[in-house]
């Protein structure tokens, strides 16, 4: 049995050092963005690549924080998909901690949604849906829990969604320890409307590594991003945190009321949005409800404005 163990382990070892990339072999140049746990570069290695250059945090534990990162390492590489970020190896000695993946091209949901004002029709909505669906049906079925699924996250290359970001909230929090960026309770703007329930009423300070994230927090982080693909805007517009927590932690919801879309857009959205985890569906069978909708409603919905003035990634 011990023998068993070990030579696991070892061909864990040997697998592990194919991902391995020594730092100096990439080839950073300029800064694409600095997100709450890391700086992101565009690079190259064999090819343009972003390189993620995790902060690591001094005074944290760093045999914990590698541990933590080779775990996360070690589901990045599972993973295969069209609809997610193409994982291609990670440097693995700290304090440089990287991960490499290939270079999204196009904007983030969130880019187009609220820089630049483009507007979705509700087609295009579908069809972005559907390839998130897609993507995280995925995930799921990998064992796969995404833990940020946000409009940042998800990049739009010519009608094309990628994923990326999937599963590394441990380590990237592990190593930033507390929030620079956010309120007291390390709540970064524009996170907290992700958030399921059960998630807001365990949020403490500094103690989101302890979060119990699931498949069906996932699953309500996606209304979110469908809310915003439909609406333009977050839910909770303009309210401040501790609003938004008080409410989605008792279980309200952002009130459709004002929203122009056929009943079934918005049965999806309330069933994401379900207060009880097991009431949310899951990716493949939003995956189905989606399919069905442009055949049902949407070619002939009169109340779904058809924007012109820039439409989205067209
Ligand atoms: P947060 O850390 O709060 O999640 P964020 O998503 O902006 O915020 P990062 O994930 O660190 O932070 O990303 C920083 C920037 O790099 C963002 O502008 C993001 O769109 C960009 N980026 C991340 N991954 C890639 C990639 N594979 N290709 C191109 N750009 C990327």
């Amino acid at each position: 049995m011990t023998a068993f163990i070990h030579r696991r382990r070892l061909f864990e070892e040997l697998s592990m050092k194919e991902w391995d990339i020594p730092y100096d072999e990439l080839k950073l140049f300029e800064v694409i963005g600095t997100g709450r746990f890391g700086t992101v570069y565009r690079g190259s290695w064999h090819g343009a690549v972003a390189v993620k250059l995790l902060h690591v945090h001094s005074l944290t534990d760093h045999c914990l924080q590698l541990d933590t990162f080779k775990h996360e390492v070690a589901t990045f590489r599972k993973t295969r998909h069209e609809n997610l970020v193409l994982f291609m190896g990670a440097c693995m000695k700290p304090p440089r901690l990287a991960i490499v993946t290939s270079l999204c091209k196009g904007m983030t949901l969130h880019t187009h949604i609220h820089l630049r004002k483009d507007k979705f029709t509700a087609n295009k909505s579908v069809l972005v849906a559907q390839q998130i669906s897609q993507g995280m049906g995925y995930l799921h079925a990998r064992g796969i829990i995404h833990k940020d699924l946000k409009t940042k996250n998800i990049f739009l290359e010519n009608g094309k969604v990628v994923i990326t970001d999937f599963g590394l909230f441990s380590v990237t929090k592990l190593c930033f320890g507390t929030n620079a960026r956010g309120d007291s309770l390390g709540i970064p703007p524009g996170w907290l409307c992700y958030l399921a329930p059960e998630l807001v009423r365990a949020l403490r300070p500094h103690a989101s590594l302890h979060l119990p994230f699931s498949k069906d927090t996932d699953v309500y982080a996606f209304g979110t991003v469908w809310y915003e693909l439909l609406c333009g805007e977050y839910p909770f517009k303009g309210q401040p945190p501790e609003a938004i927590i008080w409410q989605v932690g008792k279980g309200a919801k952002q009130s459709l009321s004002n929203m122009q879309a056929s009943r079934d857009i918005k049965d999806i959205l309330m069933l994401c949005w379900s207060y009880r985890a097991n009431e949310r569906p899951d990716f493949p069978h939003l995956l189905s409800t989606l399919e069905k909708l442009p055949r049902k409603r949407l070619a002939r919905s009169p109340s779904h404005p058809v924007h012109l003035s820039r439409s989205a990634d067209s």
